[in-house]
């Protein structure tokens, strides 16, 4: 099997599904209760926070971290703490559905919220934002990375700007499809919250995180019995956040080594899918832009030919790959590639390829070749 679609979820590797298995079998205390035991399971959860706030280059003294159970409930938390009646909300139209249907909530219960357009390239358009960007202005959400194109922000750039116009601006940066792959450094950054997730970076599943500016306001929406110093209830899934602190402390080490094997797969991948799609008459559309995009997200779209008929076609020859966001699957069309002007046909016809560093074990143009004849034979 060839696994080409990384950004719906990655293999928990070994080392992380060890560290579970450890923290669930020998090490499963609950971290509130008052015996030595689980006192080391509560140090252990302390010091899981302070690592997670380095290896996005923050400081601990400024940032702290709340684990949630996903991403998903991360940006639920942080929106529901973000949009509030007495400002108004910018949100870009490219972000992933737990932004973008909780914002659309939020903006249903009266809340002012306004969607922010992308350009060509899937970006967030800088004009259109700058225009927007007011003393009004509370609250901004824009993603580090697109899951859909790979397309990615200049988030310094916008938070800058954001916080030049209104420096009481609150800046959210959704780096589910950066965190591990991209270097971060929140400190520089000056964003005020910031969500990862465990299982895009072989992590398991089940566990994702609130970065946060300390000072600032983070309610919990989930009540009980006060874990997470009370911002999110529930016992602490301390066998599942050992296993992301795991694989995240192996992503850190070896991202610049694994982005530049993996921008040079894509490179030559997207080249030979682009020559061999021409050779054979079939129309191929790259939704981003390759130069500036993550190497870890290739979207194109094949016009004439729909999307799911090419992923079935290709799941029969033991390639996996996505049509979009898995997340957007029940959905019919697709937000972010309509907002980048794309046609009816050309929206049907995406496919996602997503990549991870052992995807490099992978000759790209043998499989870009094998793709393109696969393909071709639904057109004939
Ligand atoms: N944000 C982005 C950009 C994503 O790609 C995803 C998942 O695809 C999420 C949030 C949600 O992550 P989770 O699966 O942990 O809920």
């Amino acid at each position: 099997m060839i696994y080409l679609d990384n950004a719906s979820t990655t293999m928990c590797t070994i080392e992380a599904a060890e560290a579970v298995k450890n923290n669930s079998v020998f090490n499963y205390f609950n971290p509130s209760a008052k015996y030595i035991s689980a006192l080391d399971v509560y140090r252990k959860l302390e010091e899981a926070r302070e690592k997670l706030v380095s290896f996005v280059g923050a400081n601990k003294k400024d940032y702290s971290v709340v684990f949630t159970g996903s991403a998903t409930e991360a940006n639920n938390m942080i929106l529901s703490s973000g949009i509030t009646s007495h400002y108004e909300s910018l949100i870009s139209i490219g972000e992933h559905s737990s932004v973008y249907e909780t914002a659309k909530k939020l903006e249903r219960d009266g809340k002012k919220v306004k969607f922010i357009n992308l350009n060509n390239d899937g970006e967030v358009d800088l004009k259109d934002l700058e225009k927007n960007i007011s003393a009004k202005t509370g609250f901004i959400s824009v993603m580090l990375v697109s899951n859909e194109t790979g397309a990615v922000n200049k988030v310094s750039e916008i938070i800058k700007l954001a916080k030049k116009i209104n420096p009481k601006v609150k800046v959210h940066i959704d780096a589910v499809q950066g965190f591990g792959k991209i270097k971060i450094n929140l400190d520089k950054l000056g964003a005020d919250y910031l969500t990862v997730s465990s299982h895009k970076i072989g992590g398991p599943k089940g566990v994702g995180a609130v970065i946060y500016k300390k000072q600032i306001k983070l309610e919990p929406i989930i009540f009980g019995g006060g874990q997470e110093m009370g911002k999110r209830s529930g016992t602490e899934n301390y066998p599942g956040i050992a296993g992301f602190i795991t694989a995240s402390e192996s992503r850190i080490k070896t991202i610049e080594e694994h982005f530049k094997q993996v921008f040079e797969f894509k490179k030559e991948f997207s080249s030979a899918l682009e020559e061999n799609a021409k050779k054979h008459n079939l129309t191929l559309i790259t939704n981003g832009n390759l130069e500036s995009s993550s190497p870890y997200i290739y979207s194109v779209s094949f016009e004439g030919i729909k999307g799911e008929v090419i992923l079935h076609s290709l799941e029969r020859e033991g390639i996996l790959v996505g049509t979009g966001s898995a997340c957007n699957s029940a959905h019919s069309g697709n937000r972010i590639l309509e907002a980048m002007g794309r046609t009816k046909k050309q929206v049907e016809g995406n496919v996602r390829f997503s990549f991870d560093y052992d995807t490099c074990k992978e000759n790209p143009v043998t499989l870009a070749e094998k793709i393109i004849e696969i393909i071709s034979k639904i057109k004939r």
